[in-house]
C-alpha cells in the first residue's frame, strides 16, 4: 500500500507527464508556488470553470456575470480593509531558518488532537456492537478530555486574534511545545504579520502615489460594479453578479502543488439581498454549493461543512467546503455572510450611493445607523446598501481535488495495472480519441471522417501511432471517455467499435450512432440538469 504522500507525488508527476500541468518556467528552474497548465490542463481547468459559470449564469435568471480588470484603483483596497488587515501572522524558526504561518501551526496541533479522537471512535466501533458514536463521544473519559483540550486551544486562540495578541498567538505555539518539523527545535521568533498584496508602480514613473496592487481577490470587482450592473440590467433584489478571474497573494507558505499558489483562480458569486434575509440565503447557498459539488459523482464523504472559528472583519456568519486531499481535509470553497459591509466601505470611500430603492422596504438605510437609530427615524425610508452572501471558490484548488481523486491504478483480471483518470466524463480534456486499427487501407481516411464529424460538438482527438492496446491506455491515463477504433470491417459496413474508458467495454455501431452515444455521456446539460 503506498501512502498518501506517495499517492500525491504520483499525482504530481501524472500531470506532467500527460501534460496536465507543469512548473512555471522550468527550463530556469521553475518559479515557487507558480504552475503553468499544459494542453490537457487547460482543456480541464476551462470545462470547470464552465460547468461553474453554466450553473451559475445560465441555470439562475437572476445571476449575470461580469470581467472586471485584476488592476483596481488603490482606494479600492483601503475601502475593503485589504491596505491594513489583509495580513497573515507567520513565524520563522530560527534554526531551519524556515517560515510558517503561526495559525495554520496552531491548527494543524488541533486536528493531531481531533485525530487521536477519530482513532479512538474506530477502535470503540470495532469492538461494541450497535456502536452509538455520539453516546461514545459524550461519554468516553479520554475522548472528552482530547476533547476540552482541543477546544480550550480554539478558544484561546480565536479571543489572540480577536484582539490582535501576537505576544500570546507566540505564547500558544510555545505552550503547546510546537516543534519546527524541519530543525526539531523550539526556537522561534516573535510573530509578526506580514501584507499578502503583490504592489506594482503604473506608468513611468515611480513613486508612492502611482502604486497599485495586482487583486488579491476578484469579489471587489464585483463589489465596485454593483450599481452599474444593476441599473443597467434592470436587476431586481435578490440577484447575483458572477465572475472567474485570477488573483494573486503573496503567500508566505505557499506549498502542496497547485493547492496554494502564489497567483491563482477564482470563481465567485456576490448574491445580493435584502437586510434581515441573509441568514436564509447563507444557508440556501451552503445547500446548493454542496449539491453542486456532488453533482460530479465524487465519494460524497469526500465533502464537509466546517464553520469559522474566527469570522473575518466583514462577515457575520462564514463556512468552508472542505475536502479531503491527498494531504487530508482542508477548504475548498468559502461561503460568507458579508453583511453591507464591503457596499458600506465603498459609499464612504467613494462618495457615491450603492443603495438599493424599494417601495416595500421600510427600514433603516444600513448597518451602522440600525446600531443608532430609531424605526421612528427611518420610518419614510425605502433604500437600503444589500447585504452580500457570497460563494467562493478556488478554480485551481477544485482542479486538484478532481485530479487527486481521479487518479488510480487499476488491477486487471488479468494481473496487469492500468492507470486510470476517471475523471467526470463532461469535464475530460479530450472527449473521444479516434483511432484507425491500421495506418492503411482506407482505414486513417475513414476514422478522419469520424474526426471531422465530431469536433464541432466535441475535443476530439486522432491518433495513429503505437499498437491499440496502448493507444488505448494512453487514453485512459489521460480521461478520454471514449475510444473508437476504425477496422477491416468498418470499410464495408460503416460500422466502429466504441469502448468505455471506465467499463472498457467496447460494443460495434453504426458510425450514425456515435454523435449521439457520446453526447448523452459527456454533454454538460446532464451535468447541470443534475443540480437545479
Ligand atoms: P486559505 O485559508 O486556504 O488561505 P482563504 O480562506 O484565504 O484560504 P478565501 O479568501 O476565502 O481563501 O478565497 C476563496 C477561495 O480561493 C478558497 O476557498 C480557495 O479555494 C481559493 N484560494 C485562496 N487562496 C489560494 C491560493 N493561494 N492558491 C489557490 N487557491 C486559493
Amino acid at each position: 500500500m503506498s501512502t498518501p504522500e506517495d499517492q500525491f507525488k504520483n499525482v504530481i508527476s501524472h500531470a506532467k507527464e500527460y501534460g496536465y500541468i507543469f512548473q512555471s518556467s522550468e527550463i530556469y528552474d521553475g518559479l515557487s508556488a507558480v504552475y503553468d497548465y499544459g494542453q490537457n490542463g487547460a482543456e480541464l481547468k476551462k470545462n470547470i470553470r464552465d460547468y461553474w459559470w453554466r450553473s451559475m449564469v445560465q441555470m439562475h435568471e437572476n445571476i449575470v456575470g461580469i470581467d472586471a480588470a485584476i488592476f483596481m484603483h488603490p482606494t479600492t483596497w483601503k475601502a475593503s480593509g485589504h491596505v491594513d488587515a489583509f495580513n497573515d501572522p507567520l513565524i520563522d524558526n530560527k534554526d531551519s531558518k524556515k517560515r510558517y504561518r503561526a495559525d495554520v501551526l496552531i491548527e494543524d496541533h488541533v486536528k493531531k488532537i481531533e485525530e487521536k479522537i477519530k482513532k479512538e471512535v474506530e477502535k470503540a466501533a470495532k469492538r461494541f456492537e450497535g456502536f452509538d458514536e455520539a453516546m461514545f463521544r459524550s461519554t468516553n473519559a479520554r475522548v472528552l478530555e482530547y476533547q476540552a483540550k482541543a477546544d480550550e486551544i480554539e478558544a484561546r486562540f480565536k479571543t489572540a486574534l480577536e484582539n490582535n495578541d501576537l505576544a500570546e498567538v507566540k505564547q500558544i505555539i510555545v505552550d503547546l511545545e510546537i516543534v519546527c518539523p524541519i530543525s526539531g527545535s523550539r526556537n522561534w521568533t516573535d510573530v509578526r504579520q506580514f501584507n499578502l498584496m503583490f504592489s506594482t508602480s503604473m506608468g513611468a514613473v515611480t513613486d508612492e502615489s502611482n502604486i497599485i496592487y495586482l487583486r488579491p481577490e476578484t469579489a471587489q470587482g464585483i463589489f465596485v460594479n454593483y450599481l452599474n450592473v444593476q441599473k443597467s440590467g434592470r436587476m431586481k433584489i435578490p440577484f447575483g453578479i458572477a465572475q472567474t478571474g485570477k488573483a494573486f497573494r503573496n503567500e508566505i507558505v505557499a506549498r502542496q502543488f497547485i493547492f496554494r499558489m502564489r497567483e491563482f483562480e477564482q470563481m465567485e458569486m456576490q448574491f445580493f439581498v435584502k437586510p434581515g434575509t441573509e441568514m436564509e440565503w447563507y444557508e440556501t447557498w451552503k445547500t446548493r454549493r454542496m449539491a453542486w459539488h456532488k453533482a460530479l459523482g465524487i465519494d460524497e464523504k469526500k465533502y464537509k461543512f466546517k464553520d469559522h472559528i474566527k469570522v473575518a472583519h466583514y462577515a457575520n456568519a462564514a463556512a468552508d467546503i472542505e475536502f479531503e486531499f491527498p494531504f487530508g481535509f482542508k477548504e475548498l470553497e468559502g461561503i460568507h455572510s458579508r453583511t453591507d459591509f464591503d457596499l458600506r466601505q465603498h459609499e464612504q470611500f467613494s462618495g457615491k450611493k450603492l443603495q438599493y430603492f424599494d417601495q416595500d422596504y421600510t427600514g433603516p438605510l444600513n448597518s451602522e445607523l440600525a446600531k443608532t437609530q430609531t424605526p421612528e427615524d427611518w420610518k419614510d425610508n425605502h433604500s437600503y446598501v444589500p447585504y452580500v452572501v457570497e460563494t467562493s471558490v478556488g478554480l485551481d484548488r477544485l482542479f486538484l481535488a478532481i485530479l487527486s481523486t481521479s487518479l488510480q491504478e487499476e488491477k486487471l483480471e488479468d494481473g496487469e495495472t492500468r492507470t486510470l483518470l476517471s475523471l467526470p466524463p463532461q469535464l475530460a480534456p479530450i472527449k473521444v480519441a479516434i483511432f484507425p486499427l491500421m495506418g492503411k487501407d482506407g482505414m486513417p481516411e475513414k476514422a478522419m471522417e469520424i474526426f471531422n464529424l465530431l469536433r464541432f460538438d466535441h475535443n476530439v482527438t486522432y491518433e495513429e501511432k503505437d499498437n491499440i492496446g496502448k493507444r488505448y491506455r494512453r487514453q485512459d491515463a489521460i480521461g478520454t471517455p471514449y475510444c473508437i477504433t476504425v477496422d477491416q470491417q468498418s470499410l464495408e459496413d460503416n460500422t466502429v467499435t466504441i469502448r468505455d474508458r471506465d467499463t472498457m467495454k467496447q460494443e460495434r455501431v453504426s458510425i450514425d450512432k456515435i454523435a449521439a452515444i457520446v453526447d448523452e455521456k459527456v454533454n454538460m446539460k446532464y451535468l447541470l440538469k443534475k443540480t437545479s
